[in-house]
Parts: structure tokens; sequence; C-alpha cells
């Protein structure tokens, strides 16, 4: 049974946009992209939030140890393109991507994306697109019971030198501050190397699964073997809970 944008709503949606130091937003879509995006120019874009406004991310303490997985998008939860997915029908869940968060989170732990998405740079889509791509993510999700808890983007150029375009580490250190927990143990899941580089900078555990170009990236740097590799997000997620059983 399809599921109404009020309930995607009432699951609290939470987008963040990367970067010095602004704050996720609840449930609207972010303005439309300026003429010419960088994080600086988005992140004046979007408003302050109001004294006593809650974040929607909750803060707790400093906790060495949380049970908290952080996703890339792209090659992990959907089908990856070269096009780059920009527009609502380009997203595309990998097979059992969404049931394995559902399953994440009925095991309790948290679920956050990371995404570098330089299309919005390249004025390939911009941000409201990117919300209605994400509404398409969450909508899906909450149909087999599963919610991500936020999703923090890179909306730059890899030629910006953003410190949150991965393999930076920037986008993962900002989860790490807003939910006050250490990075160490949490895993960072993606299929590129800059995802393995990034979560190594972040002192996150890397995981590499094989969809997407994982396949790809492992024929490429063969080395990382030495980090966990996954047919998968199923089988991460089962592997995942079975640790913590
Ligand atoms: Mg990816």
């Amino acid at each position: 049974m399809p599921v109404s944008v009020a309930a995607v709503d009432k699951a609290r949606i939470l987008q963040a946009i990367a970067a010095h130091g602004h704050g996720p937003r609840l449930g609207k879509p972010v303005e439309a992209a300026p003429r010419e995006v960088s994080c600086q120019r988005v992140a004046r874009k979007v408003p302050p939030q109001r004294p006593g406004e809650k974040s929607g991310l909750t803060e707790l303490p400093v906790k060495k140890s949380m049970k908290l997985v952080i996703l890339d998008r792209d090659g992990v939860i959907n089908e990856d393109s070269t096009e780059f997915i920009k527009a609502p029908e380009d997203w595309v869940p990998i097979p059992g991507s969404l049931d394995a968060i559902a399953r994440l989170n009925r095991a309790g732990f948290r679920v956050v994306v990371a995404t570098n998405q330089s299309g919005i740079r390249r004025r390939l889509l911009d941000i409201g697109t990117l919300n209605r791509i994400h509404e398409v993510m969450h909508r899906q999700l909450a149909g087999v019971g599963g919610h991500v808890e936020a999703i923090f983007i890179c909306p730059c150029h890899p030629k910006d030198d953003c410190s949150c375009f991965k393999p930076n580490p920037g986008m993962l250190l900002d989860i790490a501050a807003r939910l006050r927990v250490s990075l160490e143990s949490v895993p960072y899941i993606g299929d590129k190397l800059s995802d393995v580089e990034a979560a190594r900078a972040a002192g996150a555990r890397p995981i590499l699964v094989k969809t997407g170009v994982g396949e790809k990236t492992l024929e490429e740097n063969p080395d990382l073997g030495a980090v966990g590799v996954f047919e998968n997000l199923a089988e991460v997620a089962d592997s995942l809970i079975a640790d913590h059983a």
C-alpha cells in the first residue's frame, strides 16, 4: 500500500546539507539552489535555527559507542548512474537495500546517509529536486518499515576542494559532532575508494559493498580486501545485526 506524504512527514524527514556549520532541515524542502552553488552559498540560504528549536537530531552526551550506521547513497541504497541521479524517477533502490535498512532499524540501529551530490554544483539538479528525490526514498523506505534519520549532502564539485566532499571526512565528522558520538567502530558503508578514504580519515570503520561501482573499486584496489567487503547492503546489515545480537 502506498505510504502518504503525511506519513513520511510524521517520520520526521531530516535533510542536512553538510559543511560550514549550518543545521539540518526538518520536513521542509530547502530553497532552490542559487545560480552558482557552493557549500557556503547554500549554507547562507538555510535559515538559522530559532532559539529553543529542536534540531531534530537527538543531542546526546558524547558516547564512545552507539548503534549507528552511516551509508553512502548512490551504489549502496540505490542504483547509481553515470548520468547522475537528477530526477525522482531516476532513483531506483538496489534490491534488498530498503529492507536491509528496515532490519537495521528494528535491531536498534540509527541510520544516517552521507552523500556527495556534485550534480548540484554541476547544475544538473537543484536542491528542491534533490529533496523530491529523497522524498521518494523516504516514502519507499517507510513502506517497508524503515527510516533514515538524516541525510548529509555535499553539493560541491570535486575541484572545489571542499572539506566535506569525500574522500574528505567533513560530513562524517559533522555527523559525529551532531550526534556527539565517537566514530570509532561506526561503519561507513560505500562503494568507492573515496568512501573508504573518508571513513579512514574520520576514524570510522570502512565497509565496501560490491554494488554500484564496488566490484570495480575492488579490482582497481585489491588491497581494499583488508577492509570489510560485502556483496551488498543486505549482507552488511545481517552481519552487523548478528555482531550486536
Ligand atoms: Mg556511491
